[in-house]
């Protein structure tokens, strides 16, 4: 089973980093091509606009110009960088904040007052780092805190799960926790405000959370040994299908095909997993590149095209003729 856990955290890994690399690469790219065109930028839309109106009256066949249209994408660019750093920076803020109000409304218990729970943590030496929420009605279990997160789980979830399946469930969030899922998923978050028009990064979380659920599972099942336990807590929360609803923020990803998948693997690990993301993967990395493409050339366009002066005495507008002579 070691080498099970190995795959799938490396998985993670490699989505994660994937992720990163991806999106920062784009991001100094889109960044670095602003600040060494600005000034380019400027000029260019001032002769552009000389053109357009330099024949005494505007010179309508100008607007649709190769040039002309090269000298307005530049400022889309723009506008979509500081669209996506003002989102980043709304998910960076919004983010800690929610999930603080969330958990400070939430009122807690002490742990000794639910043995059962209490005799599993202390077996696992978990005592100092989970959260038992006085909710007997709602039935959740998640990880939260960017530095030192901890576990929380509900009394309503504690008395609806059998012993094992809590110890499995507990042994689950424990993995989340060692790994610092909370924080990567945070990254994640921000990078994906951050470069919101590309679609591989849809792609790249989905699989990056299938692969931590995955590696969570994995490492509950090497400890416990229930697999079965496991995959009927899964069930049942999963039934209960409140945890997503309620707390969009703090509950970590929850897909329903993710859970039965999850489900099939504990139940049978020897079948092959479904292969099912190959033209979500193909699609997306193509809609990325191109759109990745279309920005670069735009800010970039400078170095393709050659420059016109506006020429009123021939009434030209970069090499088309405007209006009668
Ligand atoms: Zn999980």
């Amino acid at each position: 089973m070691k080498h099970v856990i190995i795959d799938q955290q490396g998985k993670a890994q490699l989505y994660f980093l994937l992720i990163v690399f991806i999106n920062l690469t784009i991001f100094s790219l889109i960044v670095t091509g602003v600040v060494i065109g600005i000034k380019g930028y400027i000029s260019d839309t001032r002769s552009v606009y000389t053109s357009i109106t330099c024949c005494e009256s505007i010179c309508s066949t100008c607007f649709f110009t190769l040039h002309t249209i090269a000298t307005i994408l530049p400022w889309v660019c723009i506008v979509i960088l500081f669209v996506g750093i003002c989102a980043a920076i709304y998910k960076a803020l919004y983010i800690p904040y929610r999930n603080n109000s969330l958990i400070h409304s939430l009122p807690s218990l002490s742990i000794e007052c639910y043995p059962k729970l209490k005799n599993i943590a202390h077996r696992m030496h978990f005592h100092n780092q989970l959260v038992l929420l006085d909710n007997s009605e709602l039935r959740y279990a998640f990880t939260s805190g960017l530095w030192k997160p901890k576990v929380y789980i509900s009394l309503g979830l504690c008395f609806y799960l059998t012993r094992k399946e809590l110890q499995a469930v507990l042994l689950h969030e424990a993995q989340h926790k060692k790994n610092k899922d909370p924080l990567k998923l945070f990254i994640i978050q921000i990078l994906y405000a951050l470069n919101f028009f590309l679609p591989i990064n849809h792609y790249l979380l989905d699989q990056f959370s299938s692969a931590s659920e995955k590696a969570a599972d994995d490492s509950a099942v090497n400890v416990s040994r229930e697999p079965i336990e496991l995959a009927s807590a899964l069930v049942k929360i999963c039934k209960s299908n409140q945890t997503a609803a309620l707390y969009p923020f703090v509950s970590y990803f929850k897909g329903q095909n993710v859970t039965e998948d999850r489900v099939r693997r504990l139940l049978e690990p020897q079948m092959p997993p479904p292969d099912l993301f190959k033209v979500y993967l193909y699609s997306s990395s193509f809609l990325s590149l191109f759109i990745a493409t279309i920005l670069f050339l735009s800010l970039f366009y400078k170095f393709l095209l050659p420059a016109y002066a506006p020429d009123c005495a021939a009434k030209t507008c970069h090499i088309v003729r405007c209006g009668q002579s």
